[in-house]
């Protein structure tokens, strides 16, 4: 019955459906910017709003609110690559985000990320990949 009241409600209500999305988004990367890979506080549109943009999952990406403002009405490969942070795994990752090959998108930002804990044998710490349904075949 919950069940049935939940979906009733996202129907009635757009915001919430809006807001799972986003955060479903935010999920993908581990909650990190696409771009920097800091903390992902907000949603870029790939392509902005202002030039037709719709709020698609392959044009919205988790982005902080650094490279959000910063990147603003930019063609995003334009603007990246004038980023210090560039990285030309997270280039592909978004290409293939775009392309819909989100699987890809985020193999290639795992790929991406500085490893903390290069050691192996450390048997205290599991692997935090699991946390992922996607996993490197
Ligand atoms: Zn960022």
């Amino acid at each position: 019955m919950h069940n049935r009241d939940a979906v009733f409600l996202e129907d009635l209500c757009p915001k919430l459906q809006d807001r799972r999305w986003r955060k479903s988004l935010h999920k993908f990367t581990g909650q990190s910017c696409i771009y920097c890979g800091k903390k992902s506080e907000s949603i870029d549109h790939i392509n902005p709003l202002s030039k037709g943009g719709v709020s698609i999952t392959n044009n919205c990406v988790p982005a902080c609110l650094s490279c959000n403002g910063s990147k603003s009405d930019s063609e995003v490969f334009f603007w990246y690559r004038n980023q210090r942070f560039y990285d030309p795994r997270r280039a592909m990752a978004i290409r293939a985000w775009i392309e819909g090959d989100l699987r890809l998108g985020i193999r290639l930002l795992q790929w991406a990320k500085p490893k903390n804990n290069s050691r192996d044998g450390n048997l205290d710490k599991h692997s935090k990949n699991n946390d992922f349904d996607v996993k490197a075949a």
